[in-house]
């Protein structure tokens, strides 16, 4: 069971994470291209749609204790990024 521990010292458990704190980016033209697709029929089930956009898409994770994002930017490459107030 994948793991995840946040700077903060908070544990995420990456299979049972809140679907509010996983998101997936994916990006803009990729977005367009796969609509290209569902359009002109080459995307014929949600399986195949998934497919694509998990393809593309980046991971991201969302510390729930203090809002810090993890973006997987390659297998196993975690970018984090900390929420600034102004
Ligand atoms: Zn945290």
């Amino acid at each position: 069971m994948a793991k995840f521990r946040c700077i903060c010292g908070h544990v995420i458990n990456l299979s049972s994470v809140d679907g509010k704190y996983h998101w997936a980016m994916v990006p803009n033209d990729t977005v367009e291209d796969i609509g290209v697709e569902l359009e002109e029929g080459g995307i014929r089930t949600a399986e195949d749609f998934y497919e694509k956009f998990d393809k593309a898409a980046n991971r991201i994770y969302k510390c729930p204790e203090c809002m810090r994002m993890y973006v997987e930017t390659a297998p196993e490459v975690w970018d984090t990024f900390e929420r600034v107030s102004r």
